[in-house]
């Protein structure tokens, strides 16, 4: 299988385990994966169950999309995503529960738990509200974006961003859990907020988190 192939079931596997971890139900939601000058991406409104590679549609990098399938609707953020973030290889779009509802109140996620920081500051800012598919809505997401690996969508879900497709969907599990443990903590009282220089030291610690090698991991 070439190495194009393999993207293509890539993206497939990762679309059906949004919906198997339970972070997307449908067809809502996308994925993509950066190749060549432009990406790969999930086609629109098609069951990622019944999704084939030749389904799979790629965007080059003047936008025009090649295959037999409508691209995803949000292709505008995928294909934004890449040229804005060379950093990123991979993007996965949920319509998740916890991070859908906090999406809806229009707030961001704070510092409440220092696993915040995964997602590359102190903060997951919510992209202000656009009807989906919108060069609007690209634009709300890059902003939302900058410096940061994940954000809400309001009135809408969640984007993670990652170096692989592995990558990508383990943050959208991660932000989930996230936006889920912060909607629990407000029902009952207000969160105590980490301070910057907490969260500073947390994002200092993470630059080498699961990166260390055997004989070093006694610090
Ligand atoms: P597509 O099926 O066109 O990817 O749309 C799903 C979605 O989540 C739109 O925001
Ligand atoms: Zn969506």
């Amino acid at each position: 299988m070439t190495s194009e192939q393999s993207i293509r079931r890539q993206i497939i596997r990762t679309a059906i385990s949004m919906n198997t971890l339970g972070i997307n139900r449908g067809t809502s939601g996308n994925v993509s994966a950066r190749h060549d000058k432009g990406c790969l991406i999930t086609p629109s409104g098609l069951s990622y169950e019944t999704t084939d590679r030749k389904d799979i549609v790629y965007i080059d990098e003047e936008g025009t999309s090649y295959g037999e399938c409508a691209p995803s609707s949000e292709w505008r953020f995928h294909y934004d995503i890449y040229q804005n973030r060379s950093d990123v290889n991979a993007i996965v779009h949920t319509h998740s529960s916890f991070a859908t509802a906090l999406s809806c109140l229009r707030i961001e996620v704070p510092a409440f738990h220092y696993m915040v920081a995964i997602c590359g500051g102190d903060n997951i800012r919510c992209a202000p509200y656009a009807t989906f598919g919108t060069q609007k809505l690209s634009d709300h997401t890059i902003l939302a974006l900058a410096n940061r690996n994940t954000c809400l969508l309001a009135n809408h879900g969640m984007i993670c961003l990652g170096e692989t497709l592995d990558k990508a969907l383990s943050l959208a599990v991660e932000v989930e859990a996230l936006c889920e443990q912060y909607w629990r903590a407000l029902q009952i009282g207000k969160p105590k907020l980490l301070t910057k220089k907490e969260m500073q030291i947390v994002l200092k610690k993470f630059q080498t988190y699961g990166k260390a090698k055997k004989s070093n991991v006694s610090q």
